[in-house]
């Protein structure tokens, strides 16, 4: 391509909300524009670098016997309200006019298709995937393409005949991802991730580390334990069982608001104190028990109380019910909650919680003696240097982007869709499915993430939109023009994809500047100086590295560069 005719519009002012170095870099280097909050336009570049991401991910699923599909985008609505997915709250975009939803991933269809032709076991396993459009109604798209309104995923789905079916189905998947993200150039890792309200049995995510992802993991550098923050655990002590066992007792706690000045007033460690947390559920009142200042985990509560819609519930609506503000509510003789409890708090006597009643706390609470309770579960926020469950070495929390999700759905879409088999004896049993997903842009996001620096983007070959960019350095010299032009010539005709600077209005400078903004791996510079000597100059990109090259070696010298 010569940047003379090519669109690439780079800037240098940009818009103050793009503040990670991806979301500044793609303005910058011309590689997308924001249409509207969470949509973008990818321009000539950018999308390249997306069809590079998007042919490995290909090449990977077909390698796992992957069958690619191209499904629609418009679904019915009904389709949804089927598996009852319609009314996920920030999820489904729709078009009201037609009963049509935008479909926010595709396991509806994909069960639809499923039910119409899949009959017999011997029709099983399938892996059936597609790389197109999805719509989210995300209520706060931020960070560039990272989380968009509409985004391309990859995604695939595994219809299997039994549970084993699915495991293989799944690790081949994992298989897939490694390759795929390993051949983008992209440092990852991989943690265990929840199942959540989506009911599955399994489920593991493919993390960028970085301190501008939304997902937050716990790590043990020591075992190798990793997992979400939804799902991580620590090993703490649990909350005592004492011998002496007295009666439930109020006491006055004036002006006391918070656990550690109960802590403070009644002279006790925080693990005798069950804090209160009340939430909605569904619109139900649930009180959730946590020892001393332990954090709730949302997702954890959400899968404890197995889905639905779940939000702390405000101060007035608790003091309507209970006739006491939050610092005073507690588990004792509280009507009209589901109670559950955190696991620290299994068994555990002699607790101090709210009265009900403002400035009132009740002590000697005994969580067997004293409380209704529906369950204990593991509800609490691991926070970093605590204990690995594994090895006891200190875990540590980082902020990670999510790349890909791969996700043992179990038969949770086959049911809702009859989507059934005949196994070997005749008889009707449910697919089981699998479900895995990829983020396009997220692959090109975090590609820049990693790799750039002060001047620019630092592409790795295999997503660069061009792995060589050919500078002329002076358009006035006769000999550059045209030896420049054969460089290029000879780059194409070998097959090698090249971006030629060939444009006469621009200082050298600034082409050395563009180079290194939009990052390509390879810079041939053609200068008067080098031809003196019938050579050319190469750059590496990421080193700044620079070697003069024989003008007749140029093209095995770039062939070995990319095949390195
Ligand atoms: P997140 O927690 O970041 O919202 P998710 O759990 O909703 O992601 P999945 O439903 O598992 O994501 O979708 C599969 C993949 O699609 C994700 O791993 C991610 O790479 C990508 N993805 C999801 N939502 C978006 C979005 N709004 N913009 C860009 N990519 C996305
Ligand atoms: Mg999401």
């Amino acid at each position: 391509m010569r940047f003379s005719k090519a669109f690439i519009p780079t800037q240098k002012e940009i818009r103050a909300d793009a503040t990670i170095p991806s979301h500044q870099l793609m303005l910058r280097a011309g590689l997308m524009r924001q249409l509207t909050a969470g949509v973008y336009v990818y321009l000539p570049l950018g999308y390249k670098a997306m069809l590079k991401a998007m042919e490995i991910v290909r090449q990977e699923m077909n390698a796992i016997g992957g069958q690619e599909f191209h499904l629609p985008a418009l679904n019915p609505e009904s389709l949804w309200i089927q598996t009852g997915r319609r009314d996920i709250p920030n999820f489904i975009l729709s078009i009201k006019e037609r009963d049509l939803v935008l479909a926010p991933t595709h396991e509806e269809v994909i069960a639809w298709i499923a039910s119409l032709h899949i009959q017999s076991y011997k029709d099983l396993p399938q892996i059936w995937y597609q790389i197109q459009t999805k719509f989210r109604n995300e209520p706060r798209p931020r960070s560039g393409v990272l989380r968009g309104r509409q985004f391309i995923m990859k995604d695939s789905y595994s219809l299997d005949a039994s549970w084993e079916g699915l495991d293989k189905s799944y690790d081949l998947h994992a298989e897939a991802y490694r390759n795929s993200f390993t051949r983008c150039g992209i440092k990852f890792f991989v943690v265990g991730a929840s199942s959540g309200a989506m009911g599955g049995t399994g489920s593991q995510e493919f993390m960028v580390e970085s301190p501008f992802g939304e997902d937050t993991v716990a790590l043990c550098d020591q075992c190798g334990y990793a997992a979400n923050l939804e799902i991580a655990a620590s090993a703490l002590p649990k909350a005592p069982r004492r011998e002496e066992n007295g009666p439930v007792v109020e006491v006055h706690t004036p002006n006391v608001r918070t656990i550690d000045q109960l802590a403070e007033f009644l002279k006790v460690p925080h693990e005798r104190l069950a804090k209160s947390v009340v939430y909605r559920h569904n619109g139900s009142p649930v009180l959730i028990m946590m020892v001393g200042n332990d954090q709730l985990n949302e997702s954890k509560l959400l899968s404890a109380l197995g889905g639905g819609e779940a939000s702390p519930m405000n101060a007035e609506d608790l003091k309507g019910l209970t006739g006491a503000d939050g610092g005073s509510i507690g588990p004792v003789d509280l009507r009209g909650f589901r109670i559950i409890a955190d696991k620290r708090l299994e068994g555990a006597n002699g607790l101090i919680s709210g009265a009900n009643r403002n400035d009132y706390h009740l002590t000697n609470i005994d969580m067997q003696r004293d409380v209704t309770l529906e369950g204990y579960y593991d509800l609490r926020t691991v926070v970093a240097g605590e204990a690995c469950t594994k090895c006891s070495s200190a875990l540590k929390v980082s902020n990670a982007i999510e790349l890909g999700h791969i996700f043992k759905l179990g038969t949770k879409y086959s049911e809702a869709l009859n989507v059934s088999f005949l196994d070997e004896g005749g008889t009707a049993k449910p697919v089981i499915m699998g479900s895995y997903g990829i983020g396009i842009e997220r692959i090109v996001a975090c590609a820049i993430e990693q790799g750039h620096d002060a001047n620019g983007i630092v592409w790795d070959k295999a997503l660069a939109p061009y792995p060589v960019h050919v500078i002329a350095v002076n358009m006035n010299s006769k000999e550059v023009v045209l030896a420049a032009n054969q460089v290029y010539n000879s780059l194409t005709g070998a097959g090698i994809e090249a971006l030629f600077d060939d444009r006469a209005s621009v200082s050298p400078g600034f082409k050395f500047k563009d180079a290194d903004l939009l990052g390509m791996p390879f810079q041939v510079i053609v200068g008067e100086k080098g031809l003196k000597n019938g050579q050319f100059e190469i750059k590496r990109r990421k080193s700044g590295e620079r070697m003069m090259i024989a003008k007749e070696e140029l093209v095995a010298t770039v062939e070995g560069l990319l095949r390195e």
